[in-house]
Parts: C-alpha cells; sequence; structure tokens
C-alpha cells in the first residue's frame, strides 16, 4: 500500500475512527503547508476507501479489483480535478464535470469520491458551482479538497468542509526521515529550514541541482543590486524558472536581511549557510529599504497566483530593486 508518512498517522488515525463510525462527512479539506503529502494523503483515503479488503489500519490492499483500478487512474467512482498546468486556476467545466459525476450512483455500490488540487487554484465561478454540491451532498460521496493557502478560498466552500490540519513533525523526526530516505545532497537542517520544516519539500530541495540554483539566483540579485545586470535579463532568466520557488527565497532573504541588521548575532536563520552573504547585501542597505522589498516580494507571491504576466511582474518588482528603492 502507499505508505502513510510517519507525521500523517495522527490526521489518518483521525479519518479511519470517524470511518468506523460511520460518521465520515462528505466534504474534508486537507490544509497545511506545501510538502507535508497532503494530496498523497487523500488519495491514499481515497483508494482505501475503493479498496475492498483494506488492512487493519484502513490502509489499502493495492491488489484487489478497486485497487488496481484506482492505480491505473481508471476507476470510475473517482475522479480528479486539478490545472491544466501548475499554477493555472482550475477551470469551472472542471468543477461542474466533477459535481456531475459525484451525483450518479457509484458503479461499484460504494464511495463516489472527487479530489481537487490544489483547492485554491480554483476560480470564483469554480467555487461557486462546487457550493451546490457541498449544500447537497449525494449519499456514499466524498470530497476531499486539498491546499496549503485555506484562507484563499471561499468562505462558503471553507465552512461547509471538515478540516483536517496537516502540521510539520518535530524537527527530530523530519531530520530521521531525511536521512533515512537517503536526502544524499545537503545537510538534513538547511534543507528543512529551507522549506518550513516540511519534509518532502527538504527533499525535493536535496534533488535535481535546486539548492545550486539557489545560490546562482542570489549571486543573480547580489550583481543586480551592485548595478551589474539589467533587470529586464535578470526577469528574462528568472521567469524561466520556478516563478512561485523563487519568490519565496527572496521572501526569506530579505527577512534574514532584516534580522541580522536589527539582532547583533541573530541564533536562527532561515538561510543559515548565506548569512554572510546576505551579512554583506544588508551591510549596504537601510532596515527601511529591506522592509520595503519585503513588502514587494510578498505582494509578488501573492500576484504570482493570479493571471498577470510573470516577467512582466518580475521586471517591475527587479527594477524597483535595481534602482535603488
Ligand atoms: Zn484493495
Amino acid at each position: 500500500m502507499t505508505e502513510i508518512l510517519p507525521w500523517q498517522r495522527g490526521p489518518w488515525q483521525g479519518v479511519q475512527k470517524r470511518r468506523a463510525a460511520g460518521r465520515l462527512p462528505h466534504a474534508l479539506l486537507c490544509s497545511g503547508v506545501a510538502g507535508l503529502g497532503k494530496l498523497r494523503f487523500a488519495n491514499t483515503l481515497a483508494q482505501s476507501l475503493l479498496c475492498s479488503t483494506p488492512d487493519g489500519a484502513g490502509g489499502p490492499c493495492g491488489t484487489c479489483c478497486g485497487c488496481r483500478l484506482f492505480l491505473a487512474g481508471t476507476h470510475p467512482d473517482f475522479k480528479r480535478a486539478e490545472p491544466d498546468e501548475p499554477g493555472k486556476p482550475i477551470k469551472v467545466d472542471s468543477i461542474r464535470e466533477l459535481c456531475e459525476f459525484l451525483a450518479y450512483t457509484s458503479q461499484y455500490n460504494g464511495y463516489k469520491i472527487a479530489v481537487v488540487a490544489p483547492a485554491d487554484q480554483m476560480n470564483a465561478n469554480a467555487a461557486n458551482s462546487l457550493l451546490k454540491t457541498l449544500e447537497e451532498p449525494s449519499p456514499n460521496s466524498l470530497l476531499l479538497l486539498v491546499t496549503a493557502y485555506p484562507s484563499r478560498l471561499l468562505a462558503t466552500v471553507r465552512s461547509r468542509c471538515q478540516t483536517i490540519a496537516f502540521h510539520a513533525p518535530p524537527r527530530s523526526e523530519a531530520v530521521s526521515w531525511l536521512v533515512s530516505q537517503r536526502a544524499g545532497q545537503g545537510n538534513p537542517e538547511l534543507l528543512l529550514s529551507l522549506s518550513d520544516g516540511a519534509p518532502l519539500k527538504a527533499l525535493a530541495y536535496a534533488e535535481g541541482g535546486r539548492l545550486a540554483n539557489r545560490l546562482t539566483l542570489l549571486d543573480n540579485y547580489q550583481q543586480l543590486l551592485n548595478g551589474h545586470l539589467d533587470p529586464i535579463l535578470a526577469a528574462e532568466s528568472w521567469a524561466k524558472g520556478d516563478v512561485a520557488e523563487q519568490i519565496q527565497w527572496l521572501i526569506g532573504w530579505h527577512m534574514d536581511m532584516i534580522r541580522l541588521k536589527i539582532i547583533v548575532d541573530p541564533p536562527r536563520l532561515l538561510n543559515p549557510d548565506l548569512r554572510s552573504k546576505l551579512q554583506t547585501i544588508a551591510a549596504r542597505h537601510s532596515v527601511r529599504t529591506l522592509y520595503r522589498r519585503l513588502d514587494a516580494a510578498m505582494r509578488l507571491s501573492a500576484l504570482s497566483n493570479t493571471p498577470i504576466n510573470t516577467q512582466w511582474m518580475l521586471e517591475t518588482f527587479l527594477a524597483g530593486c535595481a534602482s535603488g528603492s
């Protein structure tokens, strides 16, 4: 079976208890920072409900007809709605199809299950079309919404779901898990520090040269602030990467620079490995300027979820930084 991650055992047992008592709600909202495996949890829960011979802990067997259909992506009682491309909105048509699907009777005489992820990427029309299904759910239907940003959901949607809150595990537990996953590159403490303590995000940082990209990006940013790099060229190159992640780095660097500026020797930084580089940049700028850039980076983060042109958005931000504002 797909393994329930160690820090998900509490939420898993909670759901299984409700299932055993016949009190599983019609809509669950899986909420928590990115990198805790919420979608994986929702999928495992869906599979376990469609499994004819779940194990003692309620997990799917992996071999029955229901499990095989689920794993092949062809189970007729399961559907998911997601954006066509990462970062784009979930279209209203996908949600309408999903609601229609939930209204029909199950093909296998069991649950009908739908997963919407990331649920915060439903646009207003899509979210509104989900409301009727949430208000008048069909019997034996379960809607699983997955989000790292519950506040971006319509309050009317949120209030009709029961929330399962996922939390990052204690640091020592997360370090042991990362080591067990052989996250060879990078120091586990640093990886967790860069990822809000979320183990799957930390594991992703250990792979694919993302830590090296982060260093290149900081050098790039430093060159731009020193007037050695054109903001338009910088924006062009940044726009080719994972913009949402780069903005999170910018936010983290500025938070650390402000700490370095106002506390003599801050005991903890989000980017402990970049302490001396960040100190060098911070020394050349006032706290006020750093706060202004932090605010601008946070606004950028909120905009990165909208259809606004990414390159233009980065150009505006970087040109502002290069001009000293
Ligand atoms: Zn099974």
